[in-house]
């Protein structure tokens, strides 16, 4: 064991800055200063990071050219009681990062990997979009302006958000085809240059970014997330999440036609859609008990008859 910030064998997966220097946490430069190697994207750029945090411990190159090759080395030297800490040039390693290939060959081997966590762009920019339910995280879509079409048509309908990473280069081309494969009003929130000095967040709908990245010739430079929000319920999710729990509690109590009024006043939705309902769940216990539902004034037809439906 090199120090008791560690334990032998281990590979440890820290998590680094996004842009500020100070945003580290104080295990990840215990386990830094503590590891007998570590494992660097870029040892350029990591130099800076560890030169601010006065760590001295010896740096070696793994990206996604030699994450392979490499593999077989370190794992040997892990065997040896050895430990390692894995950082990339930013943020989090493995996601959209250098990582998962030794993990894998790490975890097979039979020695312990431990993370520790600390800034992501992903968490960074959730934590400021103020979106709430699911979201899924795409990364980088292709860079091939088909294959990246493609990727958004299976995003376009998801009832969640998602989340992509861009390059500068790229984010007019991405907007560009979300502008037309997405609804003009779904929002967007593009959070730029986090926690660095031109940090920004915008929420606009799509068919406001093309004018919004047009007005400043700033609003393309830095590094982006790009978070899609969910497209909004539709009227029918909305009957279904809202309206027909409603009725299901009024029909245990009330005759159809008083459950479907009341049901109506109290969330607002359409009469016709409430009827439809009652009446499906109405035949739907008819079939089960082996009955026939036998109540016929109350029909979907019915709920026109005083010309209120809405
Ligand atoms: N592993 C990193 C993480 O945990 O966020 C991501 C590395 S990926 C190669 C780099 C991409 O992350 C950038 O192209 C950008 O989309 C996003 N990113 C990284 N730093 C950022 C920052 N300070 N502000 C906004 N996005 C950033």
């Amino acid at each position: 064991m090199s120090n008791s910030s560690v334990d032998p064998a281990t590979l440890y997966v820290v998590a680094t800055p996004i842009g500020n220097l100070a945003d580290i946490t104080a295990r990840a430069c215990a386990v830094l200063a503590a590891v007998d190697g570590i494992l660097a994207e870029d040892t350029r750029v990591s130099a800076t990071l560890l030169r601010h945090h006065g760590i001295a411990t010896p740096v070696s190159a793994l990206h996604q050219h030699n994450e392979a090759r490499r593999g077989a080395r370190i794992i040997e030297r892990l065997a040896a009681g050895e430990s390692f800490a894995l950082i990339s040039d930013a943020g989090t390693p493995g996601i959209s990062d250098p990582g998962a290939h030794l993990v894998r060959e790490v975890r097979a081997a039979g020695h312990t990997i431990v993370p520790i966590p600390g800034p992501s762009a992903l968490t960074a920019a959730l934590s400021v979009a103020g979106i709430e339910g699911p979201v899924l995280f795409a990364g980088f879509l292709p860079a091939r302006a088909a294959a990246r079409q493609a990727s958004i048509k299976t995003f376009e309908s998801a009832r969640l958000a998602w989340v992509v990473y861009e390059s500068p280069h790229r984010l007019v081309a991405l907007v560009d085809d979300l502008v037309a494969s997405l609804e003009p009003t779904r929002a967007v929130i593009i959070a730029r240059e986090l926690t660095k000095r031109f940090e920004s967040v915008v929420r606009l709908p799509i068919a406001q970014l093309p004018a919004w990245l047009a007005a400043d010739s700033n609003h393309v430079r830095g590094e982006f997330v790009v978070v899609i929000e969910a497209c909004a319920q539709t009227a029918a999710d909305e009957i279904g999440t809202t309206a027909f729990p409603v009725l299901d509690v009024l029909l245990e109590e009330l005759s159809l036609a008083q459950a479907v009024r009341l049901a109506q006043k109290i969330t607002g939705a359409r009469r016709n859609d409430l009827y439809a309902h009652a009446l499906q769940r109405q035949h739907a216990a008819g079939e089960s008990t082996g009955e026939s539902t036998g109540d016929t004034s109350d029909t979907a037809d019915n709920a026109d008859a005083d010309g209120t439906d809405r």
